[in-house]
């Protein structure tokens, strides 16, 4: 069990408190949570006033539907926003033609403000509508949400730079986009091509349901991402097989070998593999064939096992086969690992902050999708914050996300943001029908304001830097070194989902979001949300 601190739990529990002190007083009952004051209350205010914003750049992404390593229309909009705001951008980071690095300010604290921009394979889905609809058949599309955290990172990011201009506070703003996070294949890159060098803090932002940070361990998982490719002999099928060696069968014979070995795992591991070449055509023996495989595990020890063992199986298909082996690794993710004092700053501004006022539209769209998605429970949106969460107390797995390679370099945090709705499959197209919705933009306009005050927390109070780094380095790092999955030569995976990318891109671009013309993508797109029924 780990214990959610909620605006109502902290305000119980400091009331508790003071009795317990014997000190109790009508001014503290009821009042643990403390309104943002200052540069931070104007901050606020500013994000707000950038709302049109905010839902442009949220639609404009939604709109892009960009697959990992492909996310050039995305580059060239955000960057574009960028300069036009002061910053200066460098394009191409880390031999990774997609990514972008914008920075502004001048000395320290240097804040760096990351979030993932790719979308998920077939998830092209109309937003505000109640029922499947695919956008372009078959095209990607932002089945998780990855559309929306750049407004966040932007939002934020402008409103406290008008008050470090006005104000002549020192301090260097850093904004830098996820790139490929659904293939957990660039922040280990960005990481050890020393992108993070000099820089105080990592304030990274990704979708949720809720308002929340958690510090220490986190749940889920890391993993190595890593293709096996093998090469044989060709021959007709029927005419002399036997002059043949086929790759196809030493890809078949590794994954039963794996299946076999997962029963001696550890029951916390997750693995699973797509077959990317199987060969041409039944009758012409394959002589190549490539199998990719996703090794997760709870501790950097136990992928580092679990992949040795992986590595092992191909061996020995290989050998079986009489077939040749050769391996590239894809992607590559530590677990995660976060900042508490940093994570107990951003829950305090969660607590000022508080969740968006849902409409009754919101919330009949949002029970609307977790009915047709057979959720566990009918909720809604939120209405009560999670806030800080504490580690589990015993691990748990899940998904990856390679901000946990961040997580090792640099004192970093993750603030989720209620843009998405609790209780729908991950990885889907559902995961996009809120996504260019007033829910989103809400959400948005919440997870700035946090961030916003962050990131002034982080530079009118040095000390809280410097207990960032205490805690790096005298908690986190204490038994731990951390030694990345990736070699020092190991290039980044560029060429993954060109061809996809290549085969709706154009049919994708008749839907990008205009917003010289209409005022949300949902109006262009001709949606009255919420839609519940097809007309
Ligand atoms: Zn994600």
């Amino acid at each position: 069990m780990y214990r959610l601190h909620s605006a109502r739990f902290l305000a119980v529990w400091v009331t508790a408190l003071y009795w317990v002190a014997g000190a109790a007083s009508a001014q503290v009952e009821g009042e643990a949570v403390e309104p943002l004051t200052g540069l931070k209350a104007e901050a606020v205010e500013r994000v707000d006033s950038l709302a049109n914003l905010t839902q442009e750049i949220n639609d404009s992404l939604f709109s892009f539907a960009e697959l990992g390593f492909q996310e050039f229309e995305t580059q060239r909009y955000l960057t574009e926003v960028l300069r036009a705001n002061g910053f200066e951008v460098v394009h191409g980071v880390a031999g990774i033609p997609s990514a972008w690095w914008a920075s502004w300010g001048e000395g320290e604290p240097v804040i760096a403000l990351g979030s993932d921009v790719d979308g998920i394979p077939r998830a092209s889905q109309v937003p505000g509508l109640a029922y499947r609809e695919p956008l372009v058949e078959n095209a990607p599309g932002h089945g998780e949400g990855h559309n929306s955290g750049q407004a966040v990172n932007v939002t934020a990011a402008l409103a406290v730079k008008a008050l470090m201009q006005r104000e002549n506070l020192p301090g260097t703003l850093v904004l830098w986009p996820g790139i490929a996070e659904e293939l957990l294949a660039t922040k280990a890159w960005f990481t050890r091509d020393g992108l993070f060098d000099g820089v105080d803090a990592v304030l990274f932002t990704h979708v949720g349901d809720n308002l929340g940070v958690s510090w220490g361990p986190a749940r889920g998982t890391g993993l190595v991402s890593v293709e096996y490719s093998f090469s044989g002999v060709a021959a007709h099928g029927a005419g002399d097989p036997w002059r043949g060696r086929s790759a196809l069968d030493a890809v078949e014979l590794m994954n039963v070998a794996w299946n076999f070995r997962r029963e001696h795992l550890h029951p916390l591991q997750r693995s699973h593999y797509v077959i990317v070449n199987g060969g041409d055509q039944p009758n012409v023996v394959p002589s190549a064939a490539t199998v990719w495989y996703f090794i997760r595990e709870i501790t950097a020890d136990g992928i580092r096992a679990n992949f040795e063992t992986l590595q092992r199986i191909a061996e020995g298909a290989a050998l079986m086969t009489d077939a040749t082996m050769s391996r590239r690794i894809v992607g590559a993710a530590w677990p995660r690992h976060f900042n508490e004092p940093i994570a107990q700053a951003v829950g305090r501004n969660i607590a000022a902050v508080g969740l968006p006022e849902w409409s009754d539209d919101d919330q009949q769209y949002a029970r609307a999708l977790q009915e047709l998605l057979d959720a566990d429970e009918i909720t809604g949106l939120a209405t009560e914050l999670t806030g800080v969460q504490e580690p589990p107390e015993n691990p748990v797995s899940g998904g990856s996300d390679d901000i946990g390679d961040v997580s090792w370099a640099v004192p970093t945090v993750t603030l989720r943001y209620p843009s998405n709705i609790e209780g729908l499959p991950g990885h889907h197209w559902s995961r996009a029908m809120a996504m260019a919705t007033p829910i989103a933009h809400k959400g948005v306009t919440a997870g700035a304001k946090v961030l916003a005050a962050t990131i002034l927390d982080l530079i009118e109070d040095p000390d809280l830097v410097e207990a960032a780094w205490e805690y790096f380095r005298e908690e986190q790092l204490q038994g731990t070194v951390y030694e990345p999955f990736i070699g020092p030569d190991d290039p980044p995976a560029i060429e993954k989902n060109a061809d996809t990318m290549a085969q709706f891109r154009d049919q994708l671009r008749e839907f990008y979001y205009d917003p010289s013309r209409y005022d949300t993508y949902l109006e262009q797109l001709g949606v009255e949300y919420p839609q519940f029924e097809r007309p």
